[in-house]
């Protein structure tokens, strides 16, 4: 079968033809893959960014870790009455062997292992993964949308961080699929929304296109005359992972306001601690969603997929993954989608 492989550490990725598993490890099934997205996680493995060297002993490690698919094939323990289920899947599997597994605190697993990174992931027809990771879709849900799951559950605890309430007013740096996907998360719990890129039409045009009024574009405006009229807000959550945005940002939030990072910085952020303290603000972090938040967010998915599916910007087959990267660097893409398999 065909896989899109991290070969070797360096820069760029590799189409390949690949073995497929015979033998199902018992607690995992096997999943056809219908759709798989290609996120900004796949792109900075594809240009070896800094941060991904653990994968090296696991390659070549096919890459892939947002996507929907069919149960094919169960390992040992699992009822055979499972194939023939559409699902998705947590890509961060655990041990269940170290002392926070055994303590039954998963979520502090110390040997976790990330599909499509540390272990073959979704960018391939077939893909093996603990049936516990495991979330059911419902029959109504369009497969491609379904793919967008795990990035939507990375907003979901975004907006949960930032505790956005109705009424509010909250702004979103950065039109990326994350920034996107916040957006649309705290619009359904009733903040106005404003969100702000730089050289970002194309992405800012799908959030025009699904009703957001509040686009800011600092190509053509600064930031300060921009946010001075629209400010000051409840919350300011960051989707850009460009550190000079935070202080540029930040005096535009109300005082005991919140500041959530979701993006990934190359470098620290310089902030102005004393006017923080004056103006009691917070800064927190958000990363990965606990496994209580996935079905909410598929149900969320199913009762929005005319909106979600204008955030699809390209569907793509497999075989053309390596355009699809491209796309997707070039920033031109609200979120690439790989169509691998055929059928539901
Ligand atoms: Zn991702
Ligand atoms: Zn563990």
């Amino acid at each position: 079968m065909l896989a899109l492989q991290k070969v070797r550490p360096g820069v760029g990725v590799e189409l390949r033809t690949v073995e497929t598993l015979d033998l199902v490890p018992a607690g995992e099934v096997l999943v056809r893959v219908h759709s798989a997205g290609i996120c900004g996680t796949d792109l900075h493995i594809a240009e070896w960014t800094a941060g991904y060297e653990s994968m090296q002993s696991a390659m070549p490690v096919t890459l892939g870790h947002e996507f929907s698919g069919t149960i094919t094939a169960v390992g040992d323990g699992l009822e055979p009455a499972l194939i023939g289920r559409r699902i998705t899947a947590r890509p961060s599997t655990t041990c269940g062997t170290c002392a926070a597994c055994l303590a039954g605190d998963e979520d502090n697993c110390s040997n976790r292992k990330g599909l499509g990174i540390s272990r073959n992931g979704a960018f391939s027809q077939f893909v093996c993964v603990p049936y516990s990771n495991c979330h059911a879709l419902p029959d109504n849900l369009d497969m491609g949308i379904a793919a967008l799951t795990e990035p939507m559950t990375v907003c979901a605890e975004a907006v949960a961080t930032a505790d956005v309430r109705p009424g509010q007013k909250i702004l979103v740096i950065g039109p990326g699929f994350i920034g996107q996907g916040i957006a649309v998360l705290a619009r359904a719990k009733g903040a106005d929304v404003v969100v702000m890129g730089r050289d970002d039409e194309p992405r800012l045009a799908a959030l025009r296109a699904i009703g957001f009024e509040y686009l800011v574009d600092t190509k053509h405006v600064t930031i300060d005359e921009t946010l001075s009229k629209l400010s000051p807000f409840d919350a300011i959550i960051e989707a850009a992972g460009v550190p000079a945005l935070v202080s540029a940002t930040l005096p535009y939030l109300k005082k005991r306001g919140i500041f959530t990072v979701v993006g990934i910085h190359p470098q620290p952020a310089e902030i102005d601690l004393v006017k923080l303290v004056r103006m009691h603000q917070q800064i927190r972090g958000s990363y990965r969603a606990p496994a209580e938040d996935w079905d909410a967010v598929i149900a969320f998915l199913a009762a929005n997929q005319v909106m979600m599916s204008k955030l699809i910007s390209h569907r793509l087959p497999l075989a053309d993954a390596l355009t699809g990267f491209r796309v997707a660097h070039q920033r031109v893409a609200t979120k690439v989608v790989l169509q691998i398999g055929g059928g539901a």
